[in-house]
């Protein structure tokens, strides 16, 4: 992409209604507009971060068999009546009438949905197991939507849903899908770390958090420090495998980490001192084992070998992706602006040309930029007549992890300058070193 034709509106000052510094450099950087409270616009730089999280839930679920489908935004209230969550549900639950009169809603989340598509066409527990999952938008009316997309009104989720015939085989869809969120979140260049919670609206014993540590995080979280050194890494998983994802799950998940709602001092304080870590979180995702809280009164059942009807396990699990972006932001930025980890990068590399018109630095960029796509990279180039001051403030507060910059005085000894946004340290070589370096 040439910056010249990209539609990258920055702003120079601080937006006065952005608290936090992902908020901030969301707006400064062109990610989003407010459309109205906590509904946004994802402008093209910001939209490809969306696309690139939901590239990489897509694969890792797939990757564990779970099956992408896509459910209406709209739904009908009389599913959410049969659950008896149409009440329950208050206020966050936008609630629609259309023109013949009828309740519609704005779908906060989809186990009725999801339960009614299951119960009108599975009948045999030969059928099982099944996951099913979507990327959607949901719409909650939170009461202070804030903090850019951290706390939207309208945001994008990934739920998926497991049905299975015995609790024990829900039980390992749960921890296939602790596995496949650990995978997820270690490829976006995250530590988010699961925290045993509270069922909430959804309910269920069984359930853990994502969490994000972050000063701006929402959540109280008080875990052993030995869990920060946890990490999958390319583990060889097989998801068939049960004994495989249930010691991974318990790897991850028996150091001390739980959420204020689940906080337990004496468990706490048994921990020796130094491990012992309070901190704020930001909840990126959330698994749940809900056993027959929808199958039951809903009717979702299937046949046993021994010829009885009997309800299905159910779980359900979410990642916040737009709620994503925002973390990756706090968790990854300096004064400059935004250092997109390598994983999830609008534009890996950003190409600065530094006298734009001068027929030397122009035949290097373009050939630069010609081969870093040929090489299946997505350059951005910087092809504008601005300052080289302007420039690298723009690329530095988009964050690109590399930067290629090209000046006549680099050309006369036949280099280009290849620097990392994250360290900030800078290397000369010639252009065909840099495009090997990249690629
Ligand atoms: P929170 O505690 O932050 O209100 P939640 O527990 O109500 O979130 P879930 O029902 O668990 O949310 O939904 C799954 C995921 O969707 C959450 O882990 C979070 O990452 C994301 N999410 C929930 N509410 C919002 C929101 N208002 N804006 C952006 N993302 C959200
Ligand atoms: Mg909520
Ligand atoms: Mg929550
Ligand atoms: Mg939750």
């Amino acid at each position: 992409m040439r910056l010249s034709r990209y539609f990258l509106p920055v702003l120079k000052e601080n937006p006065a209604e952005a608290q936090i510094v992902s908020h901030r450099l969301m707006l400064r950087a062109g990610l989003i507009r407010q459309a109205s409270a906590g509904i946004y616009s994802w402008l093209p730089l910001g939209f490809k971060v969306l696309r690139r999280l939901e590239e990489i839930v897509h694969e890792e679920q797939q990757r564990a068999g779970h099956m992408p489908m896509l459910m209406p935004t709209i739904q009908s209230a009389e599913l959410w009546k049969e659950s008896g969550r149409y009440e329950d549900y208050g206020q966050e639950m936008l609630r629609i009438t259309d023109r013949h009169k009828r309740d519609m809603l704005y779908g906060p989340t989809n186990e009725e949905l999801i339960t009614d598509i299951f119960r009108n066409a599975v009948n045999s527990y030969k059928d099982l197991p099944l996951t099913l999952y979507h990327i959607q938008w949901k719409f909650r009316d939170e009461i202070r939507p804030r903090f850019g997309v951290m706390r939207g009104r309208e945001f994008l989720m990934k739920d998926g849903y497991n049905f299975d015939l015995t609790m024990e085989d829900a039980l390992h869809a749960y921890n296939r899908h602790m596995v496949t969120y650990l995978r997820t979140y270690e490829r976006m260049g995250l530590k988010a770390i699961p925290m045993r919670a509270d069922g909430g609206p959804i309910g269920g014993d069984y359930t853990h958090e994502f969490l994000v540590l972050a000063e701006t995080g929402e959540s109280e979280v008080f875990y052993d420090s030995a869990v920060t050194d946890l990490t999958l890494g390319d583990r060889d998983i097989d998801f068939d495998d049960v004994d495989q994802c249930r010691a991974i799950m318990e790897e991850f998940t028996t150091p001390y980490a739980r959420t204020d709602e689940t906080h337990d001092e004496a468990l706490f304080g048994a921990i020796p001192e130094e491990r012992r870590r309070t901190a704020r979180g930001i909840e990126v995702g959330q698994i749940f084992y809900f056993g027959t809280k929808y199958s039951e009164p809903m009717g979702a059942t299937v046949v046993t070998e021994n010829a009885e009807r009997v309800p299905v396990h159910m779980g359900s699990h979410g990642i916040g992706v737009s709620r994503l972006v925002g973390a990756l932001i706090e968790a990854n930025h300096d004064e400059k602006g935004i250092i997109w980890p390598e994983g999830v990068a609008p534009f890996p590399v950003g190409i600065v040309n530094l006298k734009q018109g001068d027929a030397g630095t122009d035949d290097v960029c373009e050939s630069l930029y010609g081969q870093l796509i040929k090489a299946g990279l997505d350059p951005l180039y910087d092809d504008r007549n601005e300052r080289a001051g302007s420039k690298f403030a723009t690329m530095d507060l988009i964050g690109c992890p590399w930067r290629i910059t090209v000046g006549p005085r680099g050309i006369k000894n036949g280099v280009v300058e290849v620097t990392s946004r994250r360290t900030g340290e800078s290397e000369e070589m010639s252009a065909e070193a840099a495009i090997a370096k990249l690629t």
